[in-house]
């Protein structure tokens, strides 16, 4: 197949040459920024993708990834494996590990996942200068001057293609498994709310009076997804 009608030719010729650098620049595509645990994942990625055997994932769900986390790491995997938020390939567990699961439909699985000892260590290992900054302008959100900056992004890029180069075994624990994998999802028909007219998921609708609502228009709680974990909003 050609690049035209096949766009994940590149990555999976990158993925079979086994080029993680060239990876981490197209998870970056992506992320917006390089960092460690953007570079984890795609290493992770990698992994997962040459011990399942996966040589093309056109993104229909014959393939899935079931992540445990969503933070950086979470992007380098959808980069790598295909498996995306928007292709329902990706099943999201809320239970904050940085690790996850490649399957095929027949229930055949790789978990990798970053070893207790490595997370431990990890800012021990970053230069001095690159923590302080990171806990300023991105744990502490103070203000900072554009040249810090631009110090942190320069640290924070030499860190990220760093991990690279880490032994795997000190990094990862990988591991065969079988597991259950959740149904394909199914397209169903959508619905006009009868307030705002926007047009809804038939499931994600409410009725009031006899007419289907949205969830915004009827005021009904419902799940969200956000930097602090899966919660109810509403
Ligand atoms: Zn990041
Ligand atoms: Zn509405």
């Amino acid at each position: 197949m050609t690049q035209s009608t096949y766009p994940r030719s590149t990555i999976e010729f990158l993925i079979r040459e086994g080029n993680v650098q060239v990876l981490l620049l197209k998870a970056g595509e992506l992320h917006g920024h390089f960092c460690p645990f953007l570079a984890l994942g795609v290493r992770a990625g990698l992994i997962a993708m040459r011990a399942l055997g996966v040589q093309e994932n056109p993104g229909m769900e014959d393939v899935v990834a079931i992540l445990e986390c969503n933070n950086c790491f979470s992007d380098g995997v959808q980069v790598v494996t295909g498996c995306t938020f928007g292709n329902n390939a990706l099943i999201y567990r809320d239970v904050g590990k940085t690790a996850f699961t490649l399957a095929r439909r027949d229930g055949t699985a790789v978990r990798v996942a970053l070893r207790a000892e490595f997370v431990e260590s990890f800012r021990s290992r970053l230069p001095e200068e690159a923590n302080a900054l990171f806990r300023k302008i991105v744990q502490e959100h103070e203000e900072a001057t554009p040249e810090e900056r631009a110090r942190l992004t320069e640290l924070w890029t030499e860190a990220s293609f760093r991990q690279l180069e880490l032994p795997e075994e000190e990094v990862f624990t990988v591991q065969h498994l079988r597991i259950e994998v959740p149904p394909r999802s199914r397209i169903f028909a959508s619905v006009r709310c009868a307030i705002c007219g926007e047009s809804v998921m038939e499931t994600r609708a409410r009725i009031r009076d006899g007419q289907p609502v949205c969830i915004p228009c009827a005021r009904d709680a419902h799940y969200r997804l956000d930097g602090y974990g899966i919660s109810v909003e509403g």
